[in-house]
């Protein structure tokens, strides 16, 4: 690029940590599913920045929540009671039936703060001895980016070079019921799932395994934490990707759809005799449960409380399904679609997930690759199914020239 656009871009190059490689587009605005560049140019966004734009760029009823609370006040600390957190709270654990909710602003901080409450509720509740706490997690998992997180990823770009590691982690491969089983001990107070592995390539789980998930931990006095940071709020055609299993986790970890694209809100929803291991000083966040946080965060949940964008993400997304299943054979290797989510195995001998998602942005549709040759597609709930087409006529055209 020249222009305005290539002097960004080499800004960028020197001035910013290279610890992302975006596609070369650089957005100026963004409206519905479409992001426009600095010049102007169109594209339908088909990443809806990893699922935390679910209702799209600029939506009114957001915008409109965010300016009203913009002119009232954001920022108290929770040192102070304010007038927003209470609605949020109580309108996001009835959207999830849960009793309590522990605000936090990334999804890393939602998944350390469900680890902490965690072995917290170990400790005090459960009475493993102290210092003992093991939590099992799956093989191929995405959480986060914080030390401890990525003290129990298996990606090596993920984890090389940032030791010493936290321990008190086991890794079983994810779907394998019975390395789960076998994996818990007397000391283990938590089995800590994607429902939907997003970051792995839209890795579903096997029939009945989220199932056998909660069976054991309940026999095993286990405590089943979704993370459903990437998987939840809609993208799937459910609140939850849990609910497509009919398994009720005891904790959920929810982030990025929650701050409806606008600020950073993540928490942890769980009942009262988890959460409420918590006693004042023993866990916070100077910005976590921020008003304005919880003016959008409770505008989200009141339009998820419809089901109105579900419905919608389950329609378009069984049109998603057909045309991607049509490619299998052609192109494309394997699909694994779940409402509006889809990953998509390229044929490695076409080349690159990146060569596909460049040859795409060519085409004005902005996505986003995973693992090797896999591509991930998870376009904004409000997109029309005009828009998801051509997204889809510019894939199929994509895979036939490369
Ligand atoms: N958990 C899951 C399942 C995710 O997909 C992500 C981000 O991609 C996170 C946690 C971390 O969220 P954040 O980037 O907001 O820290």
């Amino acid at each position: 690029p020249s222009g305005e656009a290539g002097a960004l871009l080499a800004a960028e190059a020197e001035h910013v940590a290279h610890n992302y490689h975006p596609l070369e587009v650089v957005v100026a605005r963004g409206e519905g599913a479409v992001l426009t560049d600095v010049d102007g140019v169109e594209y339908l966004d088909f990443l809806a920045a990893y699922s935390a734009t679910n209702f799209g760029h600029g939506h009114p009823r957001l915008l409109a929540a965010a300016r009203a609370q913009l002119d009232r006040v954001t920022l108290t600390s929770r040192a102070f009671h304010h007038d927003q957190l209470a609605p949020f709270a109580t309108a996001l654990a009835a959207l999830v039936g849960k009793e309590m909710v522990l605000p936090m602003n990334t999804g890393a901080e939602a998944v350390e703060s469900g680890i902490k409450v965690a072995r917290k509720w170990g400790y005090r509740v459960k009475g493993v001895p102290a210092g003992r706490a093991q939590i099992i997690v799956a093989g191929g998992n995405f959480h986060g980016r914080t030390t401890t997180i990525i003290s129990f990823s298996d990606d090596p770009d993920a984890r090389d070079d940032f030791g010493p590691y936290t321990p008190g982690f086991v890794t079983v491969p994810y779907g394998d019921l019975d390395a789960l089983r076998a994996a818990i001990t007397d000391d283990t107070v938590a089995v800590l799932l994607e429902p939907i592995q997003g970051e792995a390539g839209v890795r579903l789980p096997p029939p009945g395994y989220l199932a056998g998930v909660r069976e054991v931990t309940r026999e095993q006095n286990v405590l089943f934490i979704a993370d459903e940071i990437q998987s939840g709020l809609g993208r799937t055609g459910r609140t939850l990707a849990c609910q497509h299993e009919g398994v009720v986790p005891d904790v959920y970890l929810l982030g990025k759809a929650l701050g409806g694209g606008i600020v950073p809100v993540s928490a942890v929803v769980a009942d009262a005799d988890v959460l409420g291991v918590l006693q004042p000083g023993q866990h916070g966040s100077t910005f976590g449960g921020n008003p304005l946080a919880c003016a959008v965060g409770h505008e989200v949940v009141a339009m998820l409380a419809t089901g109105e964008l579900q419905e919608r993400a389950l329609r378009l997304g069984d049109h998603l399904r057909e045309r991607l299943e049509s490619l299998v054979g052609h192109g494309v290797v394997a699909v694994r679609v779940r409402g509006l989510w889809a990953g998509i195995d390229v044929d490695p001998a076409l080349g690159t997930g990146r060569d596909v998602c460049e040859a795409l942005a060519r085409r004005h549709v902005l996505a986003k690759d995973t693992h090797g040759s896999t591509i991930r597609l998870a376009p904004p709930l409000v997109i029309t199914q005009a828009q998801l087409d051509a997204g889809l006529d510019a894939l199929e055209a994509v895979l036939r020239e490369l």
